[in-house]
């Protein structure tokens, strides 16, 4: 426990350090739930945006994309159930009035509960357990009874009252977006059933206890995919969803043993069957992304709160019916924390101690970085300039002259550069190339300066 604990603590250290999460308003002493990516964070959060992005609506011809509004009609929210029924099971420390999340904390000592259970029931697994649970604060097993809390966030956007009637709400999921654009999709594309639809958007979430970094906050962004089929044909393609999105993480070098499919024990009413892929985080395994089968419920829902026809006509036998969903949702943040715990490794590497992130290339924020051996040569410094300007055109490069090579590997090892290029004497005087190292194992070739970027990309392909 002790160790992961540490990991985590490295995790966040190094992430600040190096620039790649801060606290939000950290000048102001900061906000809990709340992060601000830095110059690599933003790098290698778009970068994996990117590739989710590309394996949704690039590599595959029967899903189309979406960047639907945040602010929604408030009705939206009423229809979802999260009005009603988005709510966390809250209690409170009687001694130091720190909240807890009672579902999370039951799973914690190893009791089956969650969210979605009723209020009376899990008010009775609490009440049979509290003495084991120990306030996250002072340690106290002294509780208010568990109540449910709603998760929504509101605004006052278009209410020129100032009396903060009629909240529109700020999204608690930003799939919803996907919903209300079935229609739009496929009157104006050939979109014919089955097929998806891809949403990168924010969403909001008055989370009782953001905790572990990235892992739970209150501002996020979800990446989600709602894939329609025809009722009753769901499980077929639910099955290659999900192997799909598990191969998908596999792909861009998250270790097998580091992930598992988990099925929920609890379902909602409407649900066909729900599982979660879970990452083994310093905290140990816990949900990386949810895979939904939620039958015609959400279509449903919206023709019954908007008056509007959603349902579907088959063009080919001009069948007409709701189709079924089939859902991927998955924390931008959450698995930015899952894929930099996994790239995190501290080596030994020519007898030197090491915190390298062995991140694949595609996701690196920086994919090559280009020296000059030495800052007080102008030959030199001019020649790695040079090559430096010529690669920025293809991909992220970074220039550093900056203090002794070993310190400058160091440096580009700790934010996952898998490819350092150095201009060295032997490059200007007897025309041999320039070395590249491989960030993993620190071995170096010489690479002619014209077959660079065609041994880069290879690389990197
Ligand atoms: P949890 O049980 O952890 O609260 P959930 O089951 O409510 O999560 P969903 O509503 O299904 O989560 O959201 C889909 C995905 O969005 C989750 O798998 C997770 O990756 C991400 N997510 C949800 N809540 C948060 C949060 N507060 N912070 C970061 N990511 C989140």
């Amino acid at each position: 426990m002790e160790k992961t604990e540490n990991k985590m603590e490295k995790i966040v250290s190094l992430c600040k350090r190096r620039g790649f999460v801060f606290q939000g308003s950290d000048i102001y002493g900061g906000m809990a739930g709340l992060y601000d990516f830095g110059p690599y964070g933003v790098e290698l959060l778009n970068n994996l945006k990117s590739e989710w992005w590309k394996a949704h609506t690039q590599y595959r011809d029967d899903y189309y994309g979406l960047d639907s509004a945040m602010f929604k009609d408030p009705k939206v929210w009423v229809a979802s159930g999260h009005v009603g029924g988005f709510s966390d099971p809250l209690s409170e420390c009687k001694k130091c009035n720190t909240r807890i999340r009672v579902d999370k904390e039951l799973k914690n000592i190893g009791i089956s509960a969650d969210e979605k259970m009723p209020e009376s029931e899990l008010q009775e697994l609490f009440e049979a357990n509290k003495n084991k649970i120990s306030c996250p604060k002072c340690g106290s097993h002294d509780f208010s009874p568990s109540r449910s809390f709603n998760l929504l966030v509101k605004s006052n956007l278009g209410d020129f009252t100032g009396e903060g009637k009629d909240p529109v709400y700020l999204p608690g999921e930003a799939c919803q977006g996907i919903y209300l654009n079935f229609k739009n999709v496929v009157d104006s594309t050939r979109a014919k059933v089955p097929f998806g639809i891809a949403q990168i958007g924010k969403a909001f979430r008055n989370e009782i206890s953001p905790r572990n970094f990235l892992f739970r906050t209150r501002e996020l962004e979800q990446a989600d995919t709602q894939y329609f089929v025809k009722p009753n044909e769901n499980k077929e393609e639910y099955e290659k969803i999900k192997q799909d999105r598990m191969n998908w993480y596999i792909s861009l070098g998250i270790k097998p043993e580091n992930l598992k499919f988990v099925q929920h024990e609890n379902l909602v009413f409407y649900a066909k069957d729900a599982w979660d892929i879970e990452y083994n985080f310093p905290t140990g395994f816990d949900e990386l992304e949810g895979i939904h089968d939620r039958s015609d419920y959400d279509l449903t829902q919206h023709m019954k709160h908007s008056g509007t026809d959603l349902n579907y006509t088959d063009p080919y036998t001009g069948e007409k019916y709701i189709p079924w969903i089939l859902e991927t949702s998955v924390g931008m943040g959450r698995m930015f924390l899952a894929f930099i715990s996994d790239a995190y490794s501290e080596d030994s590497l020519g007898g030197e101690t090491r915190v390298v992130l062995k991140l694949s290339p595609k996701l690196a924020p920086i994919k090559v970085a280009v020296f000059p051996l030495l800052k007080n040569k102008p030959e030199l410094v001019e020649r790695a300039y040079a090559i430096y300007k010529e690669l920025s055109k293809i991909m992220k490069v970074e220039f550093d002259d900056n203090g002794n090579i070993g310190k400058r590997y160091r440096r580009q090892d700790e934010i996952g550069t898998p490819f350092c290029v150095t201009v060295d004497f032997e490059t200007l005087e007897k025309n041999e190339g320039v070395t590249i190292r491989d960030r993993d194992t620190g071995e170096q070739v010489r690479v002619q300066e014209k077959d660079l970027i065609s041994y880069l990309t290879q690389k990197m392909a």
